[in-house]
């Protein structure tokens, strides 16, 4: 069962991710930012959109399903929490729910705290999680409807998944991330070494995407109140991770 993907970027920082399965040669995105691009890449490979998943109600995520809709007749999948909120769905999911493309298996995680209703989808047969606004790769999404608790709760969740497990998210932020995990985190020789990556990348204009689990959970300080340099330098060496993780989103968010 081999699958393909491919980071489709939108707007200015948006990815939408086609993901294609060469047995079947069905294709399904995640996220749809806006229509032209995702209908560019489709079309340049000859693919034909079976499934469109939605992590959440942010227009720079759902801004091309009408048109994704109404010219390939895709079927679209989304948070139930958000129905009102999300144009054209076909098929709703919640927590625990499991759904599948092309025979390869995908749970919904609820993943509250950038928005009430955003959901992850985790690909485990695959090793693949769909992370969209909730875990950036070095960062999170702001607490634009959620409180720390639930996004913590969240990331929980997400840094439980295996190691090995390719993490994509909605935007392509890791460079400014990475300035500030490394202010919070400066003797942390895995991201160091991850910075140096990241400058290269960028300066190619190459995606800084797919991470994995196991490099978040090494280097992205959202992932790492538990880190004695992060509480040293937050002042906080005995709060329980849930408020160090609080005060390095409020930090961040003065940044
Ligand atoms: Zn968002
Ligand atoms: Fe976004």
């Amino acid at each position: 069962m081999s699958l393909e993907t491919i980071l489709v970027p939108c707007f200015t920082d948006n990815y939408a991710v086609l993901v294609h399965d060469t047995a079947s040669n069905k294709t399904l995105c995640v996220d749809a930012p806006e229509a032209r691009p995702i209908l560019s890449a489709l079309s340049e490979r000859d693919w034909k959109l079976d499934t469109l998943l939605i992590t959440h109600h942010h227009h720079d995520h759902i801004g091309g399903n009408d048109q994704l809709k109404s010219i390939t007749g895709t079927r679209i999948v989304g948070p139930e929490a958000e129905k009102r909120q999300i144009p054209n769905m076909d098929e709703t999911v919640s927590e625990g729910d499991e759904i599948e493309f092309a025979g390869h298996p995908i749970h919904v995680f609820a993943t509250p705290g950038h928005t009430l209703g955003h959901v992850s989808y985790h690909w485990p047969d695959d090793h693949l999680v769909f992370t969209g606004d909730t875990l950036f790769a070095l960062g999170c999404g702001r607490l634009f409807e959620g409180t720390p608790a639930q996004m913590w709760a969240s990331l929980s969740k997400l840094k439980a998944l295996p190691d090995k497990t390719q993490v994509f998210c909605g935007h392509e932020y890791t460079l400014s991330n990475a300035e500030f995990a490394i202010s919070q985190e400066p003797e942390n020789i895995d991201l160091q070494m991850r910075l140096m990556d990241i400058r290269d990348k960028r300066s190619k204009n190459q995606p800084t995407l797919p991470s994995t689990i196991e490099l978040e959970k090494r280097t992205n300080p959202f992932l790492r109140p538990d880190s004695a340099e992060i509480r040293k330098k937050l002042n906080l060496p005995s709060a329980d991770d849930e408020a160090v993780f609080a005060e390095l989103r409020r930090l961040k968010d003065q940044a």
